[in-house]
């Protein structure tokens, strides 16, 4: 956190330093990011992306969307609109919040983005089937996603149970845990693992993680079974 002294922004352990959270899905022919957060730039340079398909939204909070200008590079060297995919909420706020991009009269170099609206029905981009989830982030609507055995789910504090049966049967769940201290939108670490070990995921990576939720190392060793801290340029295989 900028301007920050404690323990964990002064570490020096590398899996203490966390940017925005994010995360690029790729198969054989098709790789998407899920949100562009302020630090979509850095981390696109960081993995040394050179192709991007799409970008999918959970939500339209400006830590997840924030970085979406930056997709002009993918314009300019694949030279095509990038295939956004989003709930109807977050589409609106995206032409609100990147007014510029859907101007009639566009300055030159602007981000050119191709909008998908998408609904719960599952769908595909490319060879990667995706299933929506719902879930809730105090009262806003989140998207949560399902690729085959794996599922995202950012920014949520409460799921109901008819989407929580969309993620039964995932063999990795990556789900937020802020902190320990309970907090009115996002899981704290308890009621993260709580949710892993209700719904039987033998494998649970937790990101969304604020500087007050402690040292990585120090966490990380008391977690149950199964269970572990995210950390940036983590790759999962499923
Ligand atoms: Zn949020
Ligand atoms: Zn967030």
């Amino acid at each position: 956190m900028i301007a920050c002294e404690c323990a964990v922004c002064s570490s020096t352990d590398k899996k203490d330093k966390r940017l925005r959270s994010s995360i690029m899905v790729e198969s054989e022919n098709t790789r998407f990011v899920i949100d562009t957060t302020p630090d979509f730039r850095y981390q696109m340079l960081r993995e040394n992306v050179k192709r991007l398909d799409a970008v999918l939204f959970t939500h339209p909070h400006k830590d997840h969307i924030a970085g979406l200008d930056d997709v002009r590079a993918f314009n300019f060297f694949q030279e095509q609109a990038m295939q956004i995919y989003a709930n109807q909420m977050t589409i609106d706020a995206l032409m609100r919040e990147f007014a510029y991009a859907f101007a009639d009269k566009k300055y030159p170099g602007v981000p050119n983005l191709d909008l998908n609206t998408i609904g719960l029905e599952p769908f595909s981009i490319g060879d990667i089937p995706i299933i929506p989830i719902e879930v809730w982030h105090l009262k806003m609507p989140v998207y949560a996603f399902r690729f085959g055995d794996f599922t995202y789910i950012t920014d949520a504090n409460r799921i109901e149970d008819h989407e929580k049966e969309k993620i039964r049967g995932s063999k990795t769940l990556v789900v937020n845990a802020l902190r320990r201290e309970k907090h009115i939108s996002h899981y704290n670490l308890e009621q993260a693992i709580e949710l892993v070990h209700e719904l039987k995921i033998p494998k649970a990576y937790f990101t969304h993680i604020s500087h007050q939720l402690g040292k990585h190392e120090e966490i990380e060793k008391n977690l149950p079974k199964g269970i572990h801290l995210g950390y940036d340029g983590l790759t999962i295989s499923i």
